[in-house]
C-alpha cells in the first residue's frame, strides 16, 4: 500500500503541471501513471496561477469534480486565501460537509499572497482547526511556517519538500520542537542517498509523509528512493501509508 501525501491533479490544460508539455494527458492518464509507480491513493490540491477569488473556487471545484471520478483513490485538498477570509471560512465549511479533510498544498506564491501568518490566516486557521482539516504547506519563509505551526498547535501542519542541508536541518529542527509539524518527502531531497535514513534517526518515522508533487516529478524514482533507503520494514510502512492514514484519518 502506497499514498501519495503530495499530487496536483488536473482537468485543464492551465492546471496541468507537467514540467513538460503533455507528459501526462488528462485525469484517466494521471491515474494509469499512479498505479504503474505502484501508488494506490494521491492527496493534494489542483492548481493554477491567479490572484481572485474565482480561481480559488474553481480549484476547488475541480478537486471536487475529480474527487467524483477517482472515487476512493483521490483525497482532494482544498485552498484557501488570506485576502478573503469571510469566503474562504464559507468554503472551509462547504467542503468539510463534503467530506474534505485536507487544505492545501497552499501555494501563496501561486495566487499573490505571501507567507503563513497573514493576518488574515487566523480566523482561517481557527476554522480549520474546529473542522480538524490538516494543513498541507508548500515550504517557504521559516519564519512564517514556524509561527503558524506553533501559534495553531491543535493543527497537523505537514510541510513539503525535504531540500538539501540548511532547508534539511531547519525541518528536523521544527518536527523535533513541534508535535503537530509533520514533513512529505515532495519535490527536492530524496535523491540524496540517506537522507531519509538521517530523518528517520533525527526524529523518527512517524512524522514523515510518502509524497511526489506529481505530475511535476516521477513518481517511481520516489518510490523507489524510499524503498533503498536502510530503515526498517515498519518505518517504510509508516512512510509509505501509515502516518498517512492515521493523520487524514482514513
Ligand atoms: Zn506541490
Amino acid at each position: 500500500m502506497i499514498i501519495d501525501f503530495h499530487t496536483h491533479p488536473f482537468i485543464t490544460k492551465e492546471q496541468n503541471s507537467c514540467f513538460y508539455e503533455n507528459t501526462v494527458k488528462d485525469p484517466e492518464d494521471f491515474a494509469r501513471l499512479m498505479h504503474r509507480a505502484g501508488i494506490d491513493v494521491w492527496c493534494g490540491s489542483v492548481i493554477e496561477k491567479g490572484t481572485s477569488l474565482d480561481t480559488v473556487k474553481v480549484l476547488n471545484d475541480t478537486a471536487l469534480k475529480l474527487k467524483e471520478f477517482y472515487g476512493e483513490k483521490y483525497i482532494p485538498g482544498i485552498h484557501i486565501h488570506p485576502n478573503f477570509v469571510e469566503e474562504s471560512i464559507e468554503m472551509l465549511e462547504y467542503y468539510a460537509q463534503k467530506g474534505v479533510r485536507l487544505a492545501g498544498e497552499l501555494v501563496p506564491y501561486y495566487h499573490g499572497w505571501e507567507h503563513y501568518y497573514d493576518e488574515g490566516l487566523h480566523s482561517i486557521y481557527e476554522k480549520i482547526n474546529t473542522l480538524n482539516m490538516v494543513v498541507s504547506l508548500h515550504t517557504q519563509s521559516e519564519e512564517s511556517m514556524e509561527q503558524a505551526i506553533k501559534t495553531f498547535k491543535d493543527i497537523i501542519f505537514v510541510c513539503a519538500h525535504p531540500r538539501d542541508r540548511v532547508d534539511l536541518e531547519n525541518h528536523i529542527s521544527r518536527l523535533k520542537k513541534y508535535d503537530n509539524c509533520y514533513l512529505d518527502l515532495s519535490g527536492t531531497g530524496l535523491f540524496r542517498f540517506g537522507m531519509l535514513k538521517k530523518l528517520v534517526n533525527e526524529v523518527g518515522s512517524e512524522k514523515i509523509l510518502f509524497g511526489t508533487d506529481f505530475p511535476i516529478c516521477n513518481p517511481e524514482m520516489y518510490v523507489r528512493a524510499v524503498d533503498f533507503e536502510e530503515i526498517s520494514s515498519k518505518d517504510k510502512d509508516n512512510i509509505y501509508f501509515k502516518n498517512a492514514q492515521r493523520v487524514l484519518g482514513i
